[in-house]
């Protein structure tokens, strides 16, 4: 009885004698940075959220400790769980920085060099962290017993090993016997004593023969890659500006480690943090520089940030990958293989295509260990996009003690101790192809990755132990490179589609301000390089529309896109936004005016640009002089006077990425706004006849032209629903599947009027008051166009509610169609399986689409991105109210619009994808100085299906890069005229490399489509 037990003790009293000795280190000085000094107490409580403190004086090496271990220890708690937000800090010593120091590194071991100074100069810089709360500081000198530390770790680990098994099993008995042998050689009567010394060198040689080289040439164990790395969020509770900070200290820790462990490797992704670093401290970048160039310093990812994959455009996807390889590239010499995403909150289809163009072979994760209802069948599977391209696919599947959201669970922030290891090698699905895994081990966000106990970890674990994975410290590049060997003509499973995660619903819709600035921002800078592509090149504007795009991705980290951070990063948000915008508007005015002076002319006339790549007819909302019209050759344009005041023109007939300039002239006619009247029931369009209940509820959608209801009978539409929302954790995060179970109508009317009844709409405006909250609603009804927008203000005031708007649809079908990016996906509007279930909310770009065999109804938007659909009902989340990191996060006022489209056939007849772009890229305008015209095509497209999505100029400046996609699953091949002449025309990848020149006749290329593909060509053309 109690043999284990025994022999535990006995390895814990030896670390009694780890120290020689140990002094207090005093006669320091503390102060707030940029306040006066005061006597720093050790262990006196100081300090509040949020400030940084120096603490700072001379450090004494005593003289007969400097051929010994010496090793200087701060620390604030020795029992603080690493929660990130606890007291971080950085060490100089004779004003060089030599490491950070964290809840998990409270040790700086002291090189020769320091040592022999004798007496030094120490600077402490303590970052208080974020909580509102005293904290002490201790600071130690400690001369450390190297022999006792060798043997203590030899013990240490074995016994963690021997624990991993049931007593009695065969593995254990491989432990037991020389642990218990072991720890009888040490004799602790006499502390540093000859005797002492010498039971020590005999536990060690004992435990080498009898376990550690014991095994060592048996081949058969299972491997294990282990890769030092920290997750360091770009912000969520912390702002950017702190991460910067938290890098700084975990990179200077790393490169302090790599200096004393020579085997120990490091992989960090993000070029954002990479450049912030080297901007703010270029020392360390330096120095991790020379540790890329030597080989141990892994920088992979592929991404520019770690970002969000729901919700970012497909170009902006592009671009994440465009400028993050660059950036590795040009910075190291690294051309990036891998899409390193462990903490994403889900992985569109379109993903596989997007990794293949960009000479991304390997996809990682582990996030999808989280999901709450259904584990995803592999861990190691090729994962097949929309398309059909495939990219290998592998999860990390390093299980951990502590936090466990459901037993599934697995970690990026691995710690490398025996159990970790043997629990993930056990918990990974794929033994029978492969027998080697991945562990990405260390502490994230501040917690200064990798600590000297795991690598002290891993030399143990890296020879073969009983039971035991074999351990080897390497890169994950080279782990997926052997990855891909070994899987070689075996049966590897297949995941087809998106990559679903079963968590984090909410992160569709919570702050829905930030969804609503970055599908701007994405439109508007693509805009902008479409109207700088038709201009001389020397007129691009390369380096501003590159910054802009830069902070456009930054904020698509996936903790600030989502809404899971605090209000200081969102405060910063706003500001990068305007800025964005503020500059965007300004050069798009540019550009618009130089297109102009093609048409040279002293008329006041309005520039319309068409940055879509079909020909439209649309509207545009501007300011006119009273007395002013505007005129298409001659014919004066349709308009109304609209309720804000502006004037709604109809300007037919905009070229595919062209423009017209309008004449701005007088007119005797003065156009009236129409007088406001109580909103009739029931209302008639050309193409609808609307009725509506008492509280203006669509109760019947009569489709003119289909001769057919498109609401099911009872059934009401537009109908405003609020949920109480109580996430069970995670706040910001989560909407949880019970959510359903509370729900109130929002059926209050306060009023309901015709504001407008013009030539081109009629707008029903709606006002419903609830609790707190106001919902002001324009209903616009076209005479010309079918859709029918629902142009929205909420003043919402809730809390830990969700507000929903729906529209029942009487149509016989199983699935609805998404919008994601380059394409779209199906999902069933049922809940058969556990994994139809588990989707009860679902993101969806511009566009959503519920169709029977030739009839549906599609539901567009502006900004939002959550969606729940079920039979015969289609749900737009529009708004939550959570509390937590971000009180109050979504409290204010909102604009947005969301349409609706009732059509024959299908979406794909119905053009559902050319509304909901003419809905989210509006005509843009500009005042301008020039002759009417009408412009022709810069480019068009001779089919239907294929967008034109992305022009630009190249990054290398050789011509232009134009991305366009397939986008109804057809082999297509596309006309493309263009209205200069094509000096070359090459097809590319995504990164813009040249990979077969096509043949030009003139003006005009053939480019061929597979189902969903997306292609990129550069061409040069004249202007
Ligand atoms: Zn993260």
């Amino acid at each position: 009885m109690f043999e284990i037990e025994g022999v535990q003790r006995c390895i814990g009293e030896l670390r009694k004698f780890l120290y020689r000795e140990k002094k207090q280190v005093n006669n320091l000085m503390i102060n707030e940075i940029g306040k006066e000094q005061n006597t720093y107490v050790q262990g006196e409580y100081f300090g509040y959220k949020d400030l940084y403190y120096e603490i700072s004086g001379k450090l004494a090496i005593p003289t007969d400790w400097r051929s010994g271990r010496v090793e200087l220890e701060i620390y604030s708690s020795k029992g603080e769980w690493d929660n990130s937000t606890n007291p971080q800090m950085k060490v100089w010593l004779d004003g060089a920085l030599i490491q950070g120091l964290d809840v998990n590194h409270q040790e700086v071991l002291l090189p020769q060099g320091v040592k022999d100074k004798g007496e030094l100069d120490l600077r402490l810089e303590v970052y208080s962290g974020r909580e509102e709360k005293q904290f002490p500081i201790f600071i130690n000198l400690h001369l450390v017993d190297e022999r006792v530390r060798k043997v203590f770790y030899d013990l240490a680990i074995a016994l963690k090993c021997c624990l991993n098994f049931e007593k009695g099993t065969q593995e254990y008995l491989a432990y037991y016997p020389v642990l218990d042998q072991a720890v009888r050689y040490l004799d602790y009567r006499d502390p540093f004593s000859e005797n002492f010394y010498e039971g020590l060198e005999k536990c060690r040689q004992y435990l080498k023969e009898k376990l550690y080289q014991k095994y060592d040439d048996i081949q058969l164990q299972p491997q294990v890659t282990a890769v030092g790395h920290t997750h360091i969020d770009i912000a969520w509770l912390w702002t950017v500006e702190q991460a910067i900070q938290k890098s700084q200290r975990s990179f200077s820790t790393v490169l302090k480690l790599m200096e004393e462990y020579p085997e120990y490797e490091f992989i960090q992704s993000q070029p954002q943090l990479y450049d912030l670093v080297k901007a703010h401290y270029p020392d360390l970048y330096k120095k991790i520089k020379a540790r890329v160039a030597e080989g141990r310093w892994e920088a992979e990812g592929s991404m520019w940030v770690e970002a969000d994959c729901n919700l970012t455009s497909g170009e902006s996807l592009v671009r994440q990958i465009l400028y993050g390889k660059k950036f590795f590239k040009e910075e190291f010499g690294k051309d990036n293989e891998i899409l390193w995403l462990p903490d994403v909150f889900g992985y569109s289809a379109a993903l596989p295509q997007i990794l293949k163009k960009s000479g991304i072979s390997y996809f990682m994760t582990t996030k999808l260990s989280w999901n709450q209802f259904n584990q995803i069948p592999s861990d190691t599977f090729h994962w097949r996009g929309i398309d059909g391209s495939e990219v290998l696919t592998h999860f990390i599947t390093t299980t951990n003690d502590g936090y466990k959201p459901s037993e599934h669970f697995t970690t990026y922030n691995g710690i490398l101790e025996p159990k970790a290891v043997l629990g993930s090698w056990q918990r990974y699905g794929e033994k029978e192809i492969n027998d080697e895994i991945l562990i990405a081990y260390g502490y994230g966000d501040g917690g200064g990755g990798p600590t000297r106990q795991m690598l002290e970890n891993a030399e143990r674990l890296g020879h073969h132990l009983p039971g035991m994975p074999k351990v080897k410290l390497g890169k994950a590049l080279d782990y997926f490179r052997r990855l891909e060997k070994t899987l070689e003509g075996k049966e590897v499973p297949k995941w087809m589609g998106e990559l679903y995660f079963e968590y984090h619903r909410g992160t569709y819709t919570t702050m829905a301000k930030n969804k609503r600035d970055n599908r701007k921002s994405e439109f508007l800078l693509q805009s902008i390089e479409k109207i700088y592509s038709q201009l001389d090149p020397i007129h691009y504007p390369k380096e501003q529309l590159e910054r802009l795009w830069k902070l456009v991705l930054l904020n698509q980290f996936h903790d600030i896109l989502p809404g899971t951070s605090i209000k200081e990063v969102y405060d910063q948000t706003d500001k990068e936004y305007e800025l964005i915008f503020h500059e965007a508007n300004l050069l798009a005015e540019k550009g618009l005016e130089l297109l102009a002076e093609f048409h040279m002319g002293e008329a006041d006339s309005l520039m319309v640009f068409n940055a879509l790549g079909t020909k439209r007819d649309s509207l545009i909302e501007i300011e006119l002089e009273a007395g002013y019209c505007l005129k298409d050759y001659g014919e004066a344009l349709i308009r109304q006077k609209v309720k804000n005041g502006k004037s709604l023109i109809l300007v037919k007939d905009v070229p595919s990425l062209g423009y017209k300039i309008l004449s701005l002239e007088k007119e005797q006619k003065i156009e009236a706004a129409t007088e406001a009247v109580v909103a009739p029931q029931v209302v008639e369009t050309p193409y609808y006849r609307l009725a509506f209940n008492d509280m203006f509820e669509i109760t019947s959608l009569y489709d003119k032209r289909a001769a057919r209801e498109v609401l099911p009978v009872g059934k009401h539409g537009n109908r405003f629903v609020l949920y109480e929302d109580l996430p069970m954790g995670y706040d910001a995060w989560d909407i949880d599947i019970y959510y359903k179970k509370k729900s109130y109508i929002i059926d209050s009317l306060e009023k309901a009027v015709l504001v407008e009844d013009g030539r081109i709409r009629k707008t029903i405006e709606i006002m419903r008051c609830f609790e707190n909250s106001k919902i002001t609603q324009h209903i616009h009804l076209y005479q010309d166009n079918p859709r029918i927008d629902f142009e929205t203000w909420v003043d919402w005031q809730h809390e830990h509610n969700l507000l929903k708007v729906e529209f029942p649809v009487a149509v016989n079908t199983l699935e609805a169609t998404f919008d994601i990016q380059y394409g779209n996906v199906k999902r069933p509007v049922h809940t058969n399986t556990s994994w139809d279930k588990a989707r009860f909310e679902v993101c969806g770009q511009k566009w959503v689409d519920m169709s029977e065999g030739d009839y549906g109804l599609s539901i567009m938007t502006d900004s939002k991105y959550g969606y729940d659909v079920d039979y015969q009902k289609l749900a737009l989340t529009l708004l939550r109210s959570p509390m937590d990191p971000y009180p109050n996060v979504d409290k204010g006022m909102h604009h947005f619009i969301y349409s609706i489209y009732p059509h024959q056939a299908t979406w794909k007849e119905a053009k559902t994808v050319d509304l909901a772009f003419d809905l989210n890229m509006p005509l843009m305008t500009c005042r301008v100085k020039a002759s009417p015209t009408v412009s022709i095509p810069w480019l068009t497209c001779g089919v239907s299906n294929v967008v034109i999505d992305s022009v630009k100029q190249a990054e290398d400046g050789d011509g232009l890069i134009i991305r366009l996609y397939e986008d109804q699953n057809k082999t297509t091949m596309a006309p493309l005229i263009f209205r200069g002449l094509v000096k070359f025309l090459y097809l590319c990848d995504l990164l813009e490399n040249k990979i077969e020149e096509l043949n030009v006749d003139n003006q005009q290329a053939q480019i061929k489509f597979k189902p969903y593909e997306i292609q990129t060509i550069r061409v040069s053309v004249t202007v």
